[in-house]
Order: C-alpha cells, then sequence, then structure tokens
C-alpha cells in the first residue's frame, strides 16, 4: 500500500509499504476511506516530537471503512464505516475507565499512539489494536467530511477548550487563536450558553470564519487596540474563560491578560517550548487553569450534534485531495495563511 512516512525531520515522503496485517486478537484493519493533516504532524516534521521514530506513518485522523478484524472483535465487523479516534483506548486500564483514555496505559505513554508510536491513518491501510474501543460507528446519512474532523479537532477545542474551561450560562468566552482548535472551541463554547463568544486571532479570513462558526464578536492581534476592544466588551472586568488554541507562550500571556479574577484559562494549544507562569500576579486572582490531552470521549455528543443540525464541522474543510496526492496536500497545509487553508480532506478513491 501507499503511506506518508517519516523519515526523520525534513520532507516525509509517498511511498510503498507493506499491508498492515492483524498481530492481536483486539485488532481492526480499517481501510482509510478520508484523512487530513494535523499541525502536530508538521510539529513532527520538524522534529519537535522524539517519540515518533523513522519509518513512521503519519496521521491520527480518519473515516474508513473496517476490512478485517481480530478474532476478539465483538461489535465491527468488515464493511462497517468508522470514525477513528486520535485516542487508541484499551478499554480496561484505570485511566481508560475513569474514562481518561487519553493516559490509557496499554502502550506505556498516552493513548495517542497512531502516527506516533505506531504506523498512522496517512496511508490506504491501518491497523488499529483494540480496534473496537478505538473507532465510532459512521451513522448513515452522515457524510465523510462531516465527521472527519471529530478524529482529533472537533473534540480537542470542545473538551480541552469548552469543558475543561468550565464554561456556565452567560460566560463571555475569548477564544485566542483561530486556527482548527480554536474554531471547534469557537463552534462549543455557545452550547453551555456563554452570552459572548469573542474570537481573538491575527488573520481576517480566520476571524471571519470564527463568526460564521458561532464567534460573536472577531478581534485582530494586528489592531494596536485589540486589548482594549475585548475589555470593552467585557464592561473592564475581564473574560470568564479564556481559551488558548495556539501553543505559544505568546498566546498563553495574551490569555492570562484577559482573564477575570475568578476566571478560568484553558490550554488547548500544543506547545512546544515552556513558558514562565507568572504566578506572583495570578495567586490573588483566583484563576484556574487547566491543560490537557484530549481523551476524545464526546464523540458521541459530537455526532448526536452534527445529525441535529447544531454544528458543522465540515466548514472547516477548505482543500481537497485525492490521497495519491498526499505531498501536495502536505505542501499546502505546511503553508496555510498563504494559500487560506485551514483542514485539508484528502480521499482515498
Ligand atoms: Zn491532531
Ligand atoms: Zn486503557
Amino acid at each position: 500500500m501507499k503511506a506518508l512516512v517519516y523519515n526523520g525531520p525534513g520532507s516525509p515522503s509517498w511511498e510503498t509499504i507493506p499491508d498492515p496485517t492483524i498481530e492481536d486478537p483486539t485488532d481492526v484493519i480499517v481501510r482509510v476511506d478520508t484523512t487530513t493533516i494535523c499541525g502536530t504532524d508538521l510539529h513532527i516534521l520538524k522534529g519537535d516530537v522524539p517519540s515518533v521514530k523513522p519509518g513512521t506513518v503519519l496521521g491520527h485522523e480518519a473515516v474508513g471503512t473496517v476490512a478485517e478484524v481480530g478474532s476478539g472483535v465483538t461489535s465491527l465487523v468488515p464493511g462497517d464505516r468508522v470514525i477513528v479516534s486520535c485516542i487508541t483506548s484499551c478499554g480496561s486500564c484505570q485511566y481508560c475507565r475513569r474514562p481518561m483514555p487519553s493516559h490509557c496505559q496499554a502502550f506505556g505513554s498516552t493513548g495517542w499512539v497512531l502516527g506516533n508510536s505506531i504506523n498512522g491513518t496517512q496511508a490506504e491501510y491501518v491497523r488499529l489494536p483494540y480496534g473496537q474501543n478505538s473507532t465510532y460507528k459512521l451513522p448513515e446519512g452522515m457524510t465523510d467530511s462531516q465527521a472527519l474532523f471529530l478524529s482529533d479537532i472537533f473534540p480537542t477545542g470542545f473538551e480541552m477548550g469548552v469543558r475543561y474551561g468550565r464554561v456556565t450560562p452567560g460566560d463571555i468566552v475569548a477564544v485566542v487563536g483561530v486556527g482548527p482548535v480554536g474554531l471547534a472551541a469557537v463552534a462549543t463554547a455557545g452550547l453551555y450558553g456563554a452570552s459572548k463568544v469573542i474570537a481573538v486571532g491575527r488573520t481576517r479570513p480566520r476571524i471571519d470564519k470564527a463568526l460564521e462558526m458561532g464567534a460573536s464578536h472577531g478581534v485582530s492581534t494586528k489592531d494596536p487596540d485589540w486589548f482594549e476592544t475585548v475589555m470593552n466588551l467585557t464592561d473592564g472586568l475581564g473574560v470568564d474563560v479564556v481559551i488558548e488554541a495556539v501553543g505559544v507562550p505568546e498566546t498563553l500571556e495574551q490569555a492570562f491578560r484577559l482573564v477575570r479574577p475568578g476566571g478560568h484559562v484553558a490550554n488547548a494549544g500544543v506547545h512546544g517550548t515552556s513558558f514562565s507562569l507568572p504566578i506572583h500576579d495570578l495567586w490573588i486572582q483566583n484563576i484556574t487553569f487547566t491543560t490537557g490531552l484530549v481523551d476524545t470521549v464526546t464523540i458521541p455528543i459530537l455526532i448526536d450534534l452534527i445529525k441535529a443540525g447544531r454544528i458543522h464541522p465540515e466548514v472547516m474543510g477548505t482543500h481537497e485531495f485525492s490521497m495519491e496526492d498526499m505531498m501536495g496536500a502536505y505542501d499546502v497545509f505546511s503553508n496555510a495563511s498563504k494559500h487560506n487553508c485551514l483542514k485539508t480532506v484528502i480521499t482515498n478513491s
């Protein structure tokens, strides 16, 4: 089969490798019908994620069709269409039972193993360990592009941003960073009754996308008065819940500036460098701060919300490719702002 292989820091390659086979009774082999590229894949290509060894197939997001199941799989049969979770869950360890499968103990690290410590989804086929616990059946009538971003991006924005941020009715929510994860937080903050959802971004097309996806206000940090603009929207009090969705020190610092005393800062960004927490200013403000790796346990909720027409994840799929043009997809996604790209939709036709 063809697959996108990480060969060490630098360029990946689209090459032929052996098809995956059932190795354990709980394995499921899925034909990847639709996949996408995550910002995390770009971090891997820079060499920022040492757990990814050369020779690994990248990718942790997909919608596909079950091709083969191991002898221990009881709830999936070949032909079933599934959403692949970016988190692999054994279903029986202490973390999976909490349920907090982000820290599934089956692999000795976290539950994020696909396209990390084992081969991932940017390929024609993928082997999913504990396949029946790590996939969700695609409902009848739901398209691949509606469901694709439930593998990772939508649950990340919803769980790490909105749920960890403990948004409650009437809250003013600011989402700092309106890339895919930030937009998912924007699209789901209203579900818990936020009175205002302020999208804080840099470039206009993405801020406009946030307004399309549910933000009540859009503010660009290129505007020298951006901070005062946000404060004025809170009557000068500060923001109840600030969701950081970029993953760099500058935006985390902005989040701590915006939050009001007693408010929450929920970090949903993937950080690669350390950040000096200004604890001498923060302790007296009764602020709570959360971080985390997504569990994807809200995928069933998000499926229901798509079916009810309450969320529309597919609007994030700005660029379509066939799988043979995987390198073209990487080229566009690596230069996302130049191409005004949010997420790629890569189809195995
Ligand atoms: Zn991801
Ligand atoms: Zn587990």
